[in-house]
């Protein structure tokens, strides 16, 4: 939120940002300054139950101009999500609490795009859940763990922007 005027709040592991979002939300809907309000969730974070608390609420007030957009990655500080605890379906989940379920492929921006077009649409809470693959792109980080926390260092670095630059020219 200090680099970005667009975002609002930065929470972190602790299931923070939906509450927020949710209040904002809200806020917006009750004053006269309508806006929508978007919320990036990482999976493993959604194992704190604050989560829960705000999509059930955000369903009840049907908040139309929120959307939660979780980035599906199965992995966690720790390691995989589903070995640590299991978030299972969470769409079947999200559904059951009353919001539209989408799920995407999180590394394509067309389908992305038409999720989000389509959540300005919906007249209940949009949740778009974006399957990806951590470290895609970089063979020395995809799909690992320790780079939920790593920074590259001064080796590493140069080789992830020469694999991610050849993708490019592709
Ligand atoms: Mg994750």
């Amino acid at each position: 939120m200090t680099k970005l005027a667009v975002v609002e709040a930065s929470t972190g592991p602790l299931g923070h940002g939906l509450p927020v979002g949710v209040g904002m939300a809200l806020g917006s809907v009750l004053g006269s300054n309508r806006f929508n309000c978007y919320v990036l969730a990482g999976d493993g974070e959604l194992q704190e139950g604050s989560n829960w608390e705000a999509a059930m609420f955000a369903a009840h007030r049907r908040l139309d101009n929120l959307v939660l957009i979780i980035d599906r990655n199965q992995l966690q500080h720790g390691g995989p999500t589903e070995e640590i605890c299991s978030l299972g379906d969470i769409g079947a989940k999200m559904k059951s609490f009353g919001w539209f379920v989408k799920e995407v492929d999180g590394h394509d921006h067309q389908e992305l795009r038409i999720a989000m077009s389509h959540a300005e649409r919906c007249a209940r809470p949009y949740c778009i859940i974006a399957n990806t693959i951590k470290g895609k792109g970089v063979s020395f980080m995809e799909g690992r763990a320790e780079w939920h926390h790593r920074i590259p260092d001064t080796h590493e670095l140069p080789l992830a922007l020469s694999e991610i630059e050849a993708q490019q020219d592709a």
